[in-house]
């Protein structure tokens, strides 16, 4: 028998992405030009030319421009570096991204950095990530910030609460322990190295999995009432599975999201805020 409440990122998006498309179609004739968003694909990866494709299509919906430049999986460090270089130059490109992962032997730290921090949408260039850290006004990573916006639409209050995050990327896991931070939540990250994990998310009054590991999360390492946000998409032949096994934790959980339909969603209506945003700071200040 299922206890838990869906938190429902397909709607709540669907809502946001619809406010973002007035708000772009509000603004023409306030400002000079159209939101322009660039997105950089290395390589051939099946699933990042899905996301790709969402991304674009989400931005034809709400009025923003895409860009695609699509690059070969061989492309070195500084190819990509010089092409990110123009892409800031671009007068019609307010936000920049590129679609990770990238071929191992490119060095992201050194390509990352050459992103403009203003045109940053993904949020993670080194000075926005310090910000976050800081409590500063930063651009917030797309996926934590989805998350986050989620809780937030739902009334799920943090402060004081016991908050796991599983994973500790520096797009997904790291920003999201600092949002949850910033929020009075008390934080455990947890990794591959991690000991004993079952007893961390088992104290947890909300747990965030984002390791890419297919159900991974099950009911007997969850709290009762616990809140469970499942970041977590992997490719099995049976279509897309989170890491959480949502029929059995959706039983012992208050709320959970679904893979798919919670917080994918979310991510790319973030992307097209952040765009915005980041449009409203360069093009109408
Ligand atoms: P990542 O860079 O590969 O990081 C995975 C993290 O999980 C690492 O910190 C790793 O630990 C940790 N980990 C791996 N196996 C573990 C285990 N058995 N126990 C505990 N920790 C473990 O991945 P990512 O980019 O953060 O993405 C994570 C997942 O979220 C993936 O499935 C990805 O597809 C998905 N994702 C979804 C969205 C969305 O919009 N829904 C957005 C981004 C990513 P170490 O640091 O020790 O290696």
């Amino acid at each position: 028998m299922s206890n838990a409440k869906v938190l429902d990122g397909r709607r709540t998006a669907a809502e946001l992405r619809a406010a973002i498309g007035v708000k772009v179609r509000d603004l023409q004739g306030e400002c000079r030009r159209v939101p322009g968003l660039a997105v950089v694909l290395v390589g051939d990866d099946p699933a990042s030319k899905v996301y790709v494709g969402q991304k674009e299509k989400a931005c034809r919906e709400a009025g923003i421009r895409s860009f695609l430049h699509h690059l070969p999986a061989s492309t070195s460090t500084s190819t990509l570096t010089e092409l990110l270089e123009d892409i800031n130059k671009d007068p019609d490109v307010h936000g920049m991204l590129v679609q990770l992962p990238i071929p191992g032997h490119i060095d992201w730290t050194e390509a990352v950095r050459s992103i403009d921090v203003r045109k940053d949408v993904d949020g993670t260039h080194p000075l926005n990530l310090g910000r976050l850290v800081m409590g500063l006004d930063t651009v917030e990573p797309c996926t934590p910030r989805g998350v986050m916006y989620l809780l937030k639409k739902y009334g799920i209050d943090l402060s004081g609460k016991r908050a796991v995050v599983l994973g500790r990327s520096n797009i997904v896991g790291k920003p999201m322990a600092q949002l949850l931070l910033a929020a009075d939540a008390t934080v455990t990250v947890c990794h591959s190295k991690s000991i004993d994990i079952e007893t961390m998310t088992r104290e947890a009054d909300i747990i965030i999995a984002a390791i890419g590991r297919p159900e991974f999360l099950k009911a007997s390492m969850v709290k009762p009432g616990c809140v469970v946000v499942d970041v977590g998409i992997s490719r099995l032949d049976g279509g897309l599975v989170g890491d959480v096994d949502f029929q059995d934790v959706s039983r012992v959980a208050s709320w959970i999201t679904p893979v798919p339909g919670g917080v994918g969603p979310m991510t790319i209506a973030m992307l097209l805020q952040n765009t915005l945003e980041r449009y409203l700071e360069l093009e109408c200040a």
